[in-house]
């Protein structure tokens, strides 16, 4: 298969952590017989730098041409980069923003995973953490309240604050399909989150999703109240399979999962669209901290690198070899710095880029 793939290696440990992942999806595309087709974009501070803009027309309509975009991480130092004396719409976060809307992607998939190997790093009790958890949070990401009508007022002297939550079936429909869809390629379930019990928005959620349910009969799907899930994800984790929920439950539960495994080098994410189109990334930021000291974690890019392979392609065998590759990598104790511990073998980024590529089978 030829696979054409717009990278945007960005800023900091960016470009470190993409040429990593690269490597990796080389590695799987001559054991597979696949022929990747890299096209590199700008994006954040280094587009400024370049043109004065986070984000080129050119760059956008790059990666519109490709089947799917692998982006490593955008931004600076956000107290020391001269590119935060820029106006808003001009810093390097603001290219992330628009990327997302000339692409159109309203889905956005966060895996939390326990490995065992890293169970040291999980603030739960050992008790909780010793079963390992492997979930992923399904959040919408262009609805609901971040995106609907807001004001403020005042009325009588007060000052009153108004923001507006909106959902159309059509809006939930399509989300809730991306959700059964996914679990369709993992353990067959959902759980979908919302506040039934006082939002009208969460009550139509509800029934949107039990229909879109009658087209999934393999998938099992249960309901959950958002404050009963904040809970559950660190009094059970081991329960989820997919979460499916609305953008404002998803912000807050999506980064409760991350902190519940304790190791944000490891967190892959994906954001998709209405076709297999998605562009992924790390869930980590540009760790400008450790940039181009060759010891950033690989393994979250090169992770999205594997979500890529699944969603955008229909590799499943492929992504698979991906993963298992990691899971070598951690069970023959290699670690970045960030998720060392005693009786491992440290390892920088560009090492563990080649362990990793050497160990897909
Ligand atoms: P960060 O995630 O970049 O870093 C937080 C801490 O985690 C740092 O100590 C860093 O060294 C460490 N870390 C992060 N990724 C790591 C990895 N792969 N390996 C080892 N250690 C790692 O968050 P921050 O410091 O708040 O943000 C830095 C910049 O990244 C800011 O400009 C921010 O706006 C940007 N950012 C971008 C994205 C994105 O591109 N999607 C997301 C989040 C933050």
């Amino acid at each position: 298969m030829d696979l054409k793939i717009t990278c945007i290696p960005g800023d900091g440990i960016g470009p470190e952590i993409v040429a990593e992942a690269k490597k990796v999806l080389d590695a799987v595309a001559g054991k597979y017989g696949h022929v990747m087709h890299y096209t590199d974009i700008l994006m954040g501070g280094a587009s400024i730098d370049a043109y004065g803009v986070p984000l080129t027309d050119e760059a956008i309509q790059t990666a519109k041409d490709a089947d799917a975009v692998l982006m490593g991480s955008i931004g600076g130092d956000t107290t020391t980069s001269p590119w935060y004396k820029l106006p808003p719409n001009l810093r390097p976060e603001a290219g992330l923003l628009a990327i997302r809307k000339a692409l159109n992607l309203f889905a956005n998939l966060r895996p939390a995973v326990l490995y065992e190997e890293l169970a040291g790093a999980c603030p739960l009790k050992e008790e909780i953490s010793r079963a390992g958890f492997d979930m992923l949070i399904m959040r919408e990401l262009t609805g609901g309240l971040y995106f609907g009508e807001r004001k403020t007022v005042e009325e009588n002297g007060i000052r009153k604050a108004i923001d507006t939550l909106t959902y159309d079936e059509t809006e939930i429909r399509r989300i809730a399909i991306k959700g059964f869809e996914v679990a369709m390629k993992r353990k067959k379930k959902v759980t979908s989150v919302d506040k039934a019990n006082v939002l009208d928005s969460s009550r139509l959620w509800r029934k949107v999703v039990e229909e879109v349910a009658k087209d999934y009969p393999e998938v099992t799907l249960e309901h959950m109240l958002v404050d009963n899930c904040a809970m559950q994800l660190v009094k059970d984790p081991a329960q989820f399979d997919v979460i499916l929920t609305e953008n404002m439950f998803g912000d807050i539960l999506s980064d409760e999962a991350s902190m519940v495994t304790g190791s944000i080098g490891m967190l892959a994410s994906a954001s998709l669209n209405d076709s297999k189109f998605g562009l992924y990334e790390p869930s980590h930021g540009s760790a400008p901290d450790i940039a181009g000291k060759d010891i950033a974690n690989p393994i979250a890019t090169v992770l999205s690198a594997a979500m890529m392979l699944r969603y955008s392609f229909d590799l499943d065998k492929e992504a698979e070899a991906i993963e298992a590759a990691v899971l070598k990598a951690l069970q023959e104790g290699y670690r970045t710095v960030d998720i060392m511990s005693e009786g491992c073998t440290q390892v920088g980024c560009k090492q563990m880029g080649d362990l990793l590529a050497g160990f897909v089978n």
